[in-house]
């Protein structure tokens, strides 16, 4: 028994073979070698059968010649296991007497090759190893026919191991593609050379697949020739996925129009890109290792940054426009994007900032957005900006319950200052008024220009109760004489104010209600703000009401004249009348020329309606002076009359027409016309003169009252306005008006009418500071023409009467 351990527990496989070959006794190596289970299973078979038929012969041939106590050894004897490896045994065969058995036996003891010994004993691991591999493992002999297969190879090909051990490559290959393996193996087997190639296949699955092919020759330990080759496959499918795209991306990092600065945990800059050194101008080496501070332009304060980390940290990233410095000095806008990346494997973290130079972009932006939105003159918002600004404001005041202000306002007679000044004062004079109104108002304000001399200023969010004092603010600061190009201008504005909601609740019917409301406060005398009301809207209504119903007024015999005396103070007799239009419309009922001569003036219809009244005046003058041969027609001019060619001729042959001469015909021009086209105006003045008209100045004392121009104007009357006439009684600045106006007058050897004299009182005062004639309800209001005529004669009678005729 004692033997028996010393037996089992041999370094080596050992066994004990009988006579006949038998075995009689192994050891677990043994049976481990020769695919036993146990030692005890091995007991039995026959040692022969152990080697192939070729190895046989020359084992039995030993052990036939065996003698006792000289033990042989036969070497190199082929064993392949049950898994087709091929081994190298040498067997140490050693003949004994056992005195029990009375039997001659035999004690093999086998002794693996070194490699084969390892390759034995490490069998199973090996197997597990080859089988763990990712990869895949094939062996074939010199005739190609596989000797082994790993796992790997058969997962691979989706193949059991009888399906492919033992057989030749076709089994899972096609035809032609296994004749091209061979031949590569064959190559190998001749070279005895290992060599390997990649190639692309697509097994069993929808997409191709890479493979790395290492073919290799098997050599046996005691021969130089191969036995065989192996192969070893591996798929490198994804990594070559990944070296394409990391090409991709280094190619994206190097070529990208964008600059890319890559830095580490500690924002220290560790790679950068060609694009940045050409937009910054440093160099890579320049900046490795630095912080990306060094392009810091100073324009931002620590909040800007402090957000943009707070943003990369909480985000892991930020984007955004920023002002960095390049090398040379120069600010520059970019648009910059941060990405924080974080390596969760490898537990660290880096920054990719991708940045582009924004300059062009920035400044055909800004050029556009300034054309776009900016007043080129004045730099101020034009219509657009308004409109958007206002129509954002109003949308958020009806939310929020907030008021905003749309002030209109325009110059007051700016078209003068443009046409005796020039156009440069003109324009100089609209910039200095728009840097002062912009002194003036708030921050979230919008002054705006429209165009020409009108001007909007747009104040959100104000108290109803702010804004008049804020206006008066402005009118006073407007009306401060301003020095241009040497010459002291001063000027005024008409303001007109809309309030939202309560006037409107869109840009549209703000600026419309604002402007209306100006005109109101132009019409109030200029230079005064007045705030839109209702009223306003209706009169607007009613101006394109009057507008439609006046073009057919002439035809449907709608217009008609009424006839207004004018008295000499002195003899307190007719001396004339003006002639006032009238218009019944069927449709608006009875219109004052104060409401619809305006709108025709507009339109362009007085050229018209003053015709028909040139026409109906002067054929009523000539009814008259068969009363009163001196009695002379005033009739009212309007601008644009005066303004047409044929003005002129057609006067004259209206007058040729009824035979009424020149002298008995008096034009009622206001001073405002006289001042606008000043030359041309004057020659057509002179030639009227020329024929024999008498000219008078309506309304005088409304307008510039800049009284030089009488000098050297062919003018025959001055008619003193009511304005100063009204009160003049009580008014003591007015009556010195009326006074002062007589006077210049007799000096310049014009005559004055005093207009709209409806007292004894104010007769009174005239006659007593020289007034020559009056106009007013007190004598008379305005006659129809058959009125007039009686009227006339009665004068005429009772002038007879009195001189006692
Ligand atoms: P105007 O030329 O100043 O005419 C005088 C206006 O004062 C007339 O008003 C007349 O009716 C009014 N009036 C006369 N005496 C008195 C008075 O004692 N008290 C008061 N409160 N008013 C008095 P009317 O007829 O309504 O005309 C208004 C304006 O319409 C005129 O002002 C004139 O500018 C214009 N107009 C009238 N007829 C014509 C015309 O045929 N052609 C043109 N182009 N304009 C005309
Ligand atoms: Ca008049
Ligand atoms: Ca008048």
């Amino acid at each position: 028994m004692q033997y028996k351990s010393l037996f089992d527990n041999q370094p080596d496989p050992a066994l004990v073979v009988d006579k006949f070959n038998v075995i009689k006794l192994a050891n677990k190596k043994a049976s481990a070698l020769f695919g036993f289970r146990t030692p005890e299973m091995m007991e039995g078979h026959f040692f022969l059968r152990l080697f192939s038929v070729n190895e046989t012969a020359r084992v039995k041939k030993t052990l036939v010649g065996l003698k006792r106590d000289a033990p042989v050894c036969v070497e190199d004897v082929s064993y392949k296991d049950e898994l087709g490896v091929m081994h190298h045994l040498d067997l140490h065969l050693t003949a004994t007497f056992d005195p029990i058995l009375a039997s001659d036996l035999v004690l093999v003891t086998v002794q693996i090759h070194k490699l084969d010994l390892e390759d034995g004993v490490n069998k199973n691991s090996l197997l597990a190893i080859l089988n763990n591999l990712d990869a895949s493992v094939v062996t074939y002999n010199r005739d190609g026919v596989c000797t082994f297969a790993n796992d790997g190879f058969l997962k691979v090909n989706n193949k059991h191991y009888e399906e492919v051990v033992g057989r030749r490559r076709e089994s899972w290959m096609s035809y032609e593609m296994a004749v091209k393996e061979e031949a590569k193996s064959a190559k190998v087997l001749i070279s005895g050379l290992s060599s390997s190639d990649e190639m692309e296949l697509s097994i069993n699955r929808s997409h191709d697949s890479r493979y790395v092919i290492s073919r290799f020759p098997i050599i046996g330990k005691n021969s130089s020739v191969p036995s065989g080759t192996g192969e070893l496959i591996t798929d490198v499918t994804r990594q070559r996925v990944q070296e394409e795209q990391l090409t991709l991306a280094l190619n994206a990092f190097r070529l990208s129009r964008d600059a890319i600065v890559m830095t580490n945990d500690q924002n220290k800059i560790i790679s950068v890109n060609d694009a940045f050194v050409r937009i910054t101008g440093y160099s890579e080496s320049e900046v490795l290792g630095n912080d990306p501070r060094l392009l810091a332009s100073h324009r931002h304060d620590h909040h800007f940054y402090k957000r943009m980390w707070d943003s990369i940290n909480q985000n892991n990233h930020w984007e955004g426009e920023i002002w960095n410095r390049r090398k040379s000095g120069e600010i520059y806008p970019e648009w910059l994007s941060i990405s924080k990346i974080v390596d969760e494997i490898k537990d660290n973290i880096h920054y990719i900032a991708v940045f582009t130079d924004i300059t062009q972009k920035k400044q055909t932006e800004d050029e556009i957005e300034n054309l776009a939105f900016y007043d080129v003159l004045t730099g101020l918002a034009n219509r657009y900006l308004l409109a958007d600004r206002v129509a954002k404001s109003v949308q958020a005041d009806l939310r929020s319950s907030a008021t905003s202000a749309l002030v209109y306002f325009d110059l007051d007679h700016f078209k003068k200052v443009n046409d005796t000044m020039g156009h440069s004062v003109g324009d100089k004079l609209l910039q200095e008024v728009a840097i002062r109104m912009k002194r003036l108002i708030r921050e979230k304000d919008t002054l705006s220009r429209l165009g020409g001399d009108e001007f909007v200023l747009f104040m959100p969010d104000i108290d109803p109760n702010d804004i008049e004092a804020r206006l008066h603010a402005l009118v006073s600061q407007l009306n401060q004489p301003y020095t241009i190009l040497d010459t002291e201008v001063t000027v005024s504005a008409s303001f007109g104010v809309a309030v939202s909601p309560v006037d409107g609740g869109s840009y549209e019917s703000l600026l419309r209600h604002a402007d209306m409301a100006m005109y109101k406060a132009k019409e109030d005398g200029r230079n005064s703000v007045c705030f839109f009301n209702r009223k306003l809207e209706m009169k607007a209504i009613k101006k394109i009401k009057i507008d439609n119903e006046l073009r057919y007024a002439i035809d449907a015999q709608e217009l008609r004249l009424v006839f207004q005396p004018q008295l000499m103070l002195s003899k307190e007799s007719v001396v004339g009348c003006e002639c006032l239009l009238r218009w019944k419309s069927r449709v608006l009922g009875e219109v004052s020329p104060a409401e619809f001569i305006p709108v025709a003036e507009k339109s362009g219809l007085i050229n018209s309606i003053g015709k028909w009244v040139l026409q109906q005046a002067v054929s009523k003058t000539k009814e008259l002076l068969q009363i009163n041969p001196e009695i002379k027609m005033a009739v009212n001019i309007s601008a644009s009359q005066l303004r047409s060619n044929d003005f002129l001729s057609s006067l004259l042959e209206i007058c040729s027409d009824y035979e009424v001469p020149a002298c008995n015909i008096e034009l009622e021009v206001t001073e405002s016309m006289l001042m606008e086209k000043a030359d041309s105006t004057m020659k057509l003045l002179k030639s009227l003169a020329d024929h024999g008209f008498h000219m008078a100045i309506d309304d005088f004392g409304t307008g510039y009252s800049s009284l030089a121009y009488l000098n050297w104007m062919p003018v025959s009357a001055i008619k003193i306005d009511r304005e100063f006439v009204q009160d003049i009684h009580q008014n003591e600045k007015h009556r010195k008006v009326c006074v002062s106006i007589i006077r210049l007058a007799r000096s310049l050897d014009i005559k004055t009418v005093a207009e709209g004299v409806e007292s004894h009182e104010q007769l009174r005062i005239l006659q007593q500071e020289g007034c020559d004639m009056i106009q007013g309800y007190h004598y008379s209001k305005p006659l129809s023409g058959s009125q007039m005529l009686l009227f006339c004669r009665e004068s005429a009678e009772l002038e007879l009467k009195e001189r006692g005729v």
